[in-house]
């Protein structure tokens, strides 16, 4: 519920891309975000607004007033009530009209109402957005201060490939999520660690654990649209990363994390240690696939380099360095005590034995500590919800 009471006019215009408004509404509501659609007349031909009224749980408004009982549309009451005018798709045709103050239907006088500000996600045909006159009514709108969503790459509905498909209602609410967040960590650079690490047995086998890494990445995603500028060194994981200042350096044993973590941390004045970095790796690896045989086969293991302890034995002046703590027992003994062993000023204890909780799911619940011993519980939330009370205690730390 990243949107909460957040008010949102989402504008339709008449494009084949409107079909995706319907996601878009859908995911702003369930965000907990109120929404207001305003469609052009011609925009009904691509979605009804039966569709819209339903998801959005409003009616949808197209004209000036309704024709039955002479009711108003108030676009400038409307403009006044929003936090954000998205326009969702938006075509060649309004862009035009926007950039040059042409107001013949609710959704562009609404435009030229609105206080808040405006947010646009551009789908046509590649040829008509590579115009000449389309970019320059773009970057107008641009130099207005408005956001622009760059339309991706791929089949268009002409059948043609090339620049123009609306983005795809996640990536259009993760930039509305983005623009309503504070930016209270601009100017941080973030170091992060997140996922499993995979210690070679021989070129088919190894020995991992079964970190997802949606914990640290959830991290990455808030660091960085709260403005921080963050490394992601990431042990083998099936996960994307979307925000545009997040740098992403893929990993796959303990050894390629510490070198690359050593590389940057210090230059990086908050340093997380979300992996799950295997403790130990084979002292052996073998060349060749190990062969089925009769016999037992052992494995003799060595301890890997402790990333967040050498970490903390070069901490520099005002660095903040965070650890994570897994434990079956004796949570917060444990944790205490590795929060001093590596030098942290938090360290954010999982309990395996929370259910729902920890390896693989979406949720989470966290005990933090911070270096004067004192304890924060939380209830079980969503990773990006846990993320975020995570960066809000640092923030704490930030700021003395
Ligand atoms: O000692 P333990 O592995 O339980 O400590 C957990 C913390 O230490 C986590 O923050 C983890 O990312 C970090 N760690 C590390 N390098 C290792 C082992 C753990 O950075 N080799």
């Amino acid at each position: 519920m990243m949107l909460k009471g957040k008010r949102i006019i989402i504008g339709i215009t008449a494009s084949i891309a409107a079909y995706k408004a319907a996601a878009l509404v859908r995911l702003l509501v369930k965000e907990g975000a109120e929404v207001k659609v305003i469609m052009t007349e011609l925009a009904k031909q691509f979605i009804t607004p039966l569709t819209m009224a339903t998801l959005s749980k409003r009616p949808v408004m197209v004209e000036f007033y309704n024709p039955e009982n002479g009711d108003w549309n108030s676009h400038v009451d409307m403009g006044i009530w929003a936090d954000l005018y998205l326009i969702a798709p938006v075509t060649a045709n309004t862009i035009g009209k926007m950039a040059h103050g042409i107001a013949d239907n609710l959704l562009l006088t609404t435009y030229l109402s609105a206080k808040c500000p405006v947010m646009l996600a551009p789908a046509m045909d590649l040829d008509m957005y590579l115009h000449a006159a389309t970019q320059q009514n773009l970057n107008i709108l641009r130099n207005y201060g408005h956001c622009i969503v760059e339309p991706n790459e791929g089949e268009l509905a002409s059948g043609l490939i090339g620049k123009g498909r609306m983005a795809e209602p996640e990536e259009i609410v993760s930039f509305v999520r983005n623009f309503f967040t504070t930016k209270d960590m601009l100017g941080e650079r973030v170091l992060l660690t997140a996922g499993p690490t995979y210690e070679k047995i021989d070129p088919v086998r190894f020995i991992g654990n079964y970190s997802s890494g949606k914990m640290g990445f959830a991290l990455a995603e808030e660091f960085a649209s709260r403005g921080a500028k963050v490394i992601l060194v990431a042990g083998p994981v099936a996960l994307k990363t979307g925000h545009p200042s997040i740098q992403r350096i893929d990993v796959e044993s303990a050894e390629q994390m510490h070198t690359e973590v050593m590389k940057y941390a210090e230059t990086h004045s908050i340093v997380v240690s979300c992996a799950a970095v295997s403790d130990f790796t084979p002292i052996y690896k073998a060349e060749h696939k190990l062969k089925r045989g009769g016999e037992t086969v052992t494995l003799e293991l060595k301890p890997t380099f402790d990333i967040a302890a050498d970490l903390g034995k070069q901490k520099g002046e005002g660095q903040i360095l965070v650890g994570f703590a897994l434990e079956t027992n004796d949570e917060e003994c444990n944790a205490l005590q590795k929060l001093h062993k590596k030098k942290l000023d938090l360290i954010v204890l999982n309990s395996l034995r929370d259910v729902n909780a920890c390896f693989g799911y979406d949720t989470n619940k966290v005990t933090m500590i911070d270096c004067h011993e004192k304890v924060y519980h939380y209830d079980l939330k969503p990773k990006q919800e846990v993320a975020k009370d995570i960066v809000d205690r640092i923030l704490k730390l930030v700021k003395k």
